[in-house]
């Protein structure tokens, strides 16, 4: 009989590692929300989420296109936006675009599940508990039970924390957990979609860097279908009238013809119960220094997800990469 694989979190390092481990062990994924993805979510073809994929990305750009997925590149062509009290116009140095999924991080997760034939996906099935039996582990939900031998957690670590163990993870682990932040755990993505691009019309790359708020940055974010802008801003302006005040300030960079917008989507990260925690809500200075590795309940439970990878830990290539650590501890251990 195969031996069973829990993973918990159908973020791109849980589907990653069933996609891997699905062939050797009977593999179930848990995921707490109603959809796949975690951190990657595309809302009518626009990324709420990742977009970029840069080009010492190998694996995940491997992944991309093993999955038939085609690329674009991120559109940078004209001039930059730098907004202080008023607005100026500057030519950016430059730079190697980053490169984005045609259909969006959407098309990428759901790809990926495509690919999978024999993994169990429970969605809405948010682990509550794991317990250490004689035999193997117990994975208790709000809803039920499932017995493993290995259970692989893609939670950010902080939601990790959160949950509990029996035995307990010993105090420094879970203050270990507990100290990461989950990246852009404290930011709101924001894609305002338009008619057309007027601002690449008018000589504008849809760059803009900006000391004033909501938005701190603004690029283009144009799909094959719809044009559009996206901007980051911090949690904590997402108050009442957000959305009017990111296109009053849309409208201060970019002209009169950002009022005229047709949707506006918003996804606040910082109050993504399964993704991150108030903590996370003040901004990080600089990227931290990702990388953890925890071996507990005798090497049958082991801890993967971005903010874990030793290497572009925060990125997609950073949570590929703690799958591949992990599949490769399951498959030693499991031969023994
Ligand atoms: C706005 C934004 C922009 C970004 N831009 C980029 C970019 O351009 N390029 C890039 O490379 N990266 C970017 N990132 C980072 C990228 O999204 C992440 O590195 C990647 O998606 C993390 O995948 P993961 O599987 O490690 O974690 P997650 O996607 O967080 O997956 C963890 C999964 O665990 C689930 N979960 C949590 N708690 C439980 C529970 N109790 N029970 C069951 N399931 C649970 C969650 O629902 C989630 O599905 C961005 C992230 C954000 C939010």
């Amino acid at each position: 009989m195969k031996q069973r694989i829990i993973i918990i979190g159908a973020g791109i390092s849980g589907l990653y590692a069933a996609m891997q481990l699905e062939q050797q062990f009977e593999v179930t994924i848990l995921e707490a929300r109603e959809r796949v993805g975690g951190r990657a979510l595309s809302i009518n073809g626009h990324d709420l989420g990742p977009s970029w994929i840069w080009s010492h990305h190998k694996h995940a750009l491997e992944l991309v296109s093993s999955l038939g997925l085609e690329m674009f590149l991120q559109y940078t062509e004209g001039l930059a936006l730098y907004q202080t009290t008023d607005v100026q116009c500057f030519n950016p140095p430059p730079q190697e675009p980053a490169a984005r999924i045609v259909g969006g991080i959407g098309a990428f997760t759901e790809a990926i599940v495509n690919s999978l034939s024999k993994t169990q996906i429970r969605l809405n099935e948010a682990v509550t508990s794991i317990v250490k039996k004689s035999e193997g582990l117990q994975v208790y939900t709000k809803n039920t039970n499932y017995e493993a031998d290995f259970v692989i957690n893609t939670m950010p670590p902080r939601i990790a924390a959160n949950i509990e163990y029996s035995p307990p993870l010993p105090f420094s682990q879970v203050e270990l957990l507990r100290s990461i932040p989950t990246w852009m755990g404290y930011v709101v993505k924001v894609v305002v979609t338009y008619e057309t691009a007027f601002w690449r019309d008018e000589g504008l790359s849809g760059f803009a860097f900006c000391h004033s708020r909501p938005l701190s940055e603004v690029h283009d974010a144009v799909t094959k279908d719809e044009a559009a802008l996206f901007g980051f801003a911090g949690s904590r302006y997402a108050d009442n009238d957000f959305k009017e005040k990111v296109i009053e300030q849309l409208t201060k960079l970019f002209g009169h013809k950002a009022k005229e917008y047709k949707n506006i989507y918003v996804v606040d990260w910082n109050r993504e119960a399964f993704t991150a925690v108030i903590e996370d809500m003040a901004p990080l200075a600089s990227h931290p220094q990702y990388g953890y590795d925890i071996n507990a309940m005798d090497g049958k439970l082991l801890f993967a997800g971005t903010e874990s990878s030793f290497g572009e830990g925060g990125y997609i290539e950073g949570a590929i990469r703690s799958a591949l650590r992990n599949i490769d501890k399951v498959i030693k251990i499991s031969e023994k």
